[in-house]
C-alpha cells in the first residue's frame, strides 16, 4: 500500500497493456515504480488492465473463437463430411469462457506487479502540478498527494456517445455489453462499420443474430487500401452482413421491447426497428479529467494529448503513450512499444518508434492486416509504384482448409523495389502480416522477399509466390 506523499521515481496512470508494459520495463531498469488504474465496471470483480482485456479486443477474441467453432460445425464441417446433429449454443457458457480467459491473463499480469514490486494503486489519479497526482482511493474515497520525477499517461481511449442515443444497456447498448450478452438477439443493428462494429458483428452474426451495420460514410474501412476495402465488403456481405453505406444514424429509442433507429441516407430518413441496437461509432482520448486545469497539460480540441516524437507531453517529466496520443494508429501494440521505450529513455536508452512500420489488423474471418502505406495514399503522394496481387485460390494450404476467400498486395517503389506497404486479406492475415512487417522493418525489396525460401504448402508462401 502506498503512503501519504509517497515519492516514487516512476508513476504510470492507467494499467492497461500499455501502461502495464511501460511500469514492468520502469521497475526492471531499477526505478521505484507505481501504477494507478481505476477499473470499476464491476466493483465486486476489480481486474487490471484496461479495454484491450475487459472490454475490447481480447474480450471480442474469445467469443470470436466460440462463434467460428460453431459456425464451422453448423455450416461448413459437413463438407469434410462430418455430420453433427442438435448443435446449440450457450451463450452464458460462452462468456463464461471468455470471462475466465480474462481473469486468467489479469491475474498474471496482477503477479508481475508484485514480482517486480511495483506498487499497484486502485484509485483514480489526476494530475495536479510539480509532478504531483491526486488520488482518491477506490475503496475509501479519501484522497492523497503522492508524486514522481517522471509520470507517464496511459488512460487510454473511451466510447464515443450520440446526442439522441441514449445507452441503457438493456437495449441501446454499448461494445462492452455487447461483449456480455445472455442469449442471441434476433435481429440487431449496429452504429458504425468500423473495426469495432465489423468484429462485434463477426460474432453475433455467426451465432445466428441477423446484423445490420448503419455506416455513415461512403466508402467502407476508409483507412484500408480499398482494393481490399472491397474485397472485404463483398466477402462480408456474401455472409450474411447487412452493410449499409452513407447511412447515418440521427436518433433512436426503446419502444415495446425494441428499438426504434432514425437514419438518413441519400434516399431520405428511414425507420428500422430492432431487438437491440450496438454503439460503436469510434473511441476518444480518455483525457476527461486527467489534468487539473492548474497542470496545464496542452490538450488539443478534440482532447489528445500533445506529445512529441518521444511522448513528451509539453510538461517536463510527463510521457503520453497509446490512444492518448495522435501519434501512430490506434492498436494496442504501438502503446505497449511506446511504454517500453519511454521507461527506457528515462534511464537514458535512447531508441525511437518507427511509426510507419506499425501493423493494423481488423479481427474478422477473413481477418485483415497490413502495414505501411495503401495504393490511394502513395498514389496520391505520387510515389513511383508496381503491385503485385495474388489471390488465395492459388495457394494450397488455404485450399486445404477450405479457407481460400482473400487476396494479398504488396506495393513496391518502381525504381528502387523498396517494398512501401503490404495488405492481406485472408485467414490468419494477423499472423502473416508478422512476415511483411519484418521485411519492412529492414527495409527489404521484393527481391529480398522473393529470395527466402518459403516452407511448401504454408499460407505464408503466398507472399513469395506473389512476387513471381
Ligand atoms: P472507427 O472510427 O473505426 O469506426 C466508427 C465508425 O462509426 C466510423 O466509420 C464512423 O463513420 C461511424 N459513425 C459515427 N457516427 C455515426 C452515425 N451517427 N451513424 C452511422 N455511422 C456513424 O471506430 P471503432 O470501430 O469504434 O474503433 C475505435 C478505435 O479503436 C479505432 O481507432 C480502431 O482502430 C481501434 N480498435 C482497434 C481494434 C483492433 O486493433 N483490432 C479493434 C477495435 C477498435
Amino acid at each position: 500500500m502506498h503512503k501519504k506523499n509517497a515519492h516514487f521515481d516512476v508513476i504510470v496512470i492507467g494499467a492497461g497493456q500499455d501502461g502495464f508494459a511501460s511500469a514492468i520495463r520502469s521497475a526492471q531498469l531499477g526505478f521505484k515504480t507505481a501504477c494507478i488504474d481505476t477499473w470499476n465496471h464491476n466493483k465486486s470483480q476489480y481486474k487490471l488492465s484496461d479495454s484491450h482485456l475487459n472490454t475490447g479486443s481480447l474480450a471480442s477474441m474469445c467469443l470470436f473463437e466460440s462463434a467460428k467453432i460453431y459456425q464451422q460445425i453448423n455450416s461448413t464441417i459437413s463438407q469434410h463430411g462430418i455430420y453433427a446433429e442438435n448443435i446449440s449454443v450457450d451463450v452464458k457458457s460462452m462468456i463464461h469462457r471468455k470471462d475466465k480467459t480474462i481473469e486468467k491473463i489479469s491475474r498474471n499480469m496482477s503477479d508481475l506487479f508484485i514480482q517486480h514490486n511495483i506498487t499497484h494503486i486502485k484509485a483514480k489519479a489526476q494530475l495536479v502540478n510539480d509532478q504531483k497526482i491526486e488520488i482518491s482511493d477506490y475503496d475509501t474515497q479519501v484522497t492523497s498527494i503522492i508524486k514522481a520525477k517522471h509520470i507517464i499517461l496511459a488512460t487510454g481511449s473511451i466510447p464515443i456517445t450520440l446526442s439522441g442515443i441514449p445507452i441503457d444497456n438493456k437495449y441501446i447498448i454499448d461494445t462492452i455489453t455487447a461483449l456480455n450478452l445472455d442469449s442471441v438477439p434476433k435481429k440487431m443493428a449496429i452504429i458504425g462499420a468500423g473495426v469495432a462494429g465489423l468484429e462485434i458483428a463477426s460474432i453475433w452474426n455467426r451465432l445466428g443474430s441477423e446484423i445490420i451495420l448503419l455506416e455513415a460514410q461512403e466508402n467502407f474501412l476508409s483507412l484500408v487500401d480499398q482494393q481490399i476495402s472491397c474485397e472485404a465488403f463483398r466477402i462480408f456481405q456474401n455472409q450474411g452482413l447487412d452493410l449499409r453505406l452513407g447511412a447515418r444514424v440521427i436518433s433512436a429509442k426503446k419502444s415495446n421491447h425494441k428499438v426504434c433507429i432514425e437514419y438518413q441516407d441519400q434516399d431520405g430518413v428511414h425507420l428500422l426497428n430492432v431487438d437491440k441496437l450496438i454503439v460503436a461509432c469510434g473511441r476518444k482520448p480518455n483525457t476527461g479529467e486527467l489534468a487539473a486545469p492548474e497542470a496545464n497539460l496542452l490538450l488539443d480540441d478534440n482532447g489528445y494529448v500533445y506529445a512529441d516524437d518521444y511522448n513528451r507531453t509539453n510538461l517536463p517529466g510527463i510521457y503520453a503513450i497509446g490512444d492518448l496520443t495522435l501519434l501512430g494508429p490506434a492498436v494496442s501494440h504501438k502503446g505497449i512499444e511506446e511504454g517500453v521505450l519511454v521507461a527506457q529513455r528515462i534511464a537514458g536508452i535512447h531508441k525511437s518508434l518507427d511509426y510507419k512500420n506499425i501493423p493494423c489488423v481488423v479481427y474478422t474471418e477473413p481477418e485483415i492486416a497490413w502495414v505501411g502505406q495503401n495504393e490511394q495514399v502513395l498514389r496520391a503522394n505520387g510515389e513511383n509504384i508496381k503491385i503485385s496481387v495474388r489471390t488465395f485460390n492459388s495457394n494450397f494450404r488455404a485450399l486445404a482448409m477450405g479457407k481460400n476467400e482473400g487476396i494479398v498486395k504488396i506495393i513496391a517503389n518502381s525504381i528502387t523495389d523498396k517494398i512501401l506497404g503490404v495488405h492481406i486479406i485472408a485467414t490468419q492475415a494477423s499472423e502473416l502480416i508478422a512476415e511483411a512487417v519484418l521485411a519492412m522493418e529492414f527495409s527489404a525489396s521484393t527481391e529480398d522477399l522473393l529470395s527466402t525460401i518459403h516452407a511448401n504448402n504454408t499460407l505464408s508462401e503466398i507472399l513469395h509466390d506473389v512476387l513471381k
